[in-house]
């Protein structure tokens, strides 16, 4: 299977579920490509058939691969560490994975030096899961309210949650609800840097569960590009 074909295919399968599901904005939830292990060639065929968006969890990548891509949204959906983030600030378009204040503060400083008002998302760790990074449902209005008081440069585009591995993806579901449910509340708030559009939510395995859930973001990388083998260099 070439990486168009499956394009179209994943593209498919995402009309259909949000159809399932009883929703009419199927074409407006974004396909973005994740890209970690991929070369520039693979990414810009990816390109050519028509992804707009591309996430990375790696600030490496981003920067090594960032001259040699075509242009396109680059997205940083990995833990990130605070002394990276000087790096990606004039690079990417949103940072999905906001979790402490210390980090946002970070964003703030760096976004304030270049002039930048920069897009995040908080990852909320719904199911708790120790292995994984993100806040708890519980700390969520915490940060926002931190975010808005001292981070002037950033602005919160909405919730990002990666869903624990599950045997059948449908189990994922209640994870994604929660966080949808987080995500309306936050909606409903009239603040200029509190303009919530974005639930990212879904990957090669679970994506259709996630929109049925509300996703309007999904991160697939294994059903576009294959099996990912780590011990290659990109
Ligand atoms: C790797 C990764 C994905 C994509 O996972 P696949 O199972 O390959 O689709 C999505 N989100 C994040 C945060 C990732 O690190």
């Amino acid at each position: 299977m070439s990486i168009k074909s499956n394009i179209d295919e994943i593209n498919a399968r995402k009309l259909s579920a949000a159809k399932a599901a009883g929703r009419s904005d199927g074409e407006e939830i974004t396909l973005c490509a994740v890209t970690k292990t991929r070369t520039p060639e693979e990414i810009n065929e990816a390109i050519a058939a028509g992804i707009t968006d591309i996430g990375e969890n790696k600030v490496q990548e981003i920067v090594d691969k960032y001259d040699k891509v075509n242009p396109v949204r680059w997205h940083l959906i990995g833990h990130l560490q605070t002394n990276k983030v000087k790096y990606i600030i004039d690079k990417v378009t949103m940072i999905h994975s906001v979790d402490s204040m210390k980090l946002a503060e970070e964003i703030q400083k760096r976004a304030a030096a270049h002039n930048v008002t920069m897009d995040i998302l908080i990852q909320v760790n719904s199911a708790m899961e120790e292995s994984k990074f993100g806040i708890t449902t519980a700390e969520t209005e915490d940060m926002i309210r931190g975010i808005l008081e001292n981070c002037p440069n950033i602005r919160i585009r909405g919730l990002m949650c990666i869903a624990p591995f599950e045997e059948n993806p449908q189990d994922a579901a209640v994870y994604f609800r929660e966080v949808r449910g987080q995500f309306d509340e936050f909606a409903k708030i009239d603040h200029e840097r509190l303009d919530f559009k974005y639930l990212s939510m879904g990957m090669s395995g679970d994506f259709e569960v996630a929109i049925a859930e509300g996703s309007n973001f999904i991160r697939v990388g294994t059903a576009i590009f294959g099996a990912r083998d780590y011990s290659k260099k990109a």
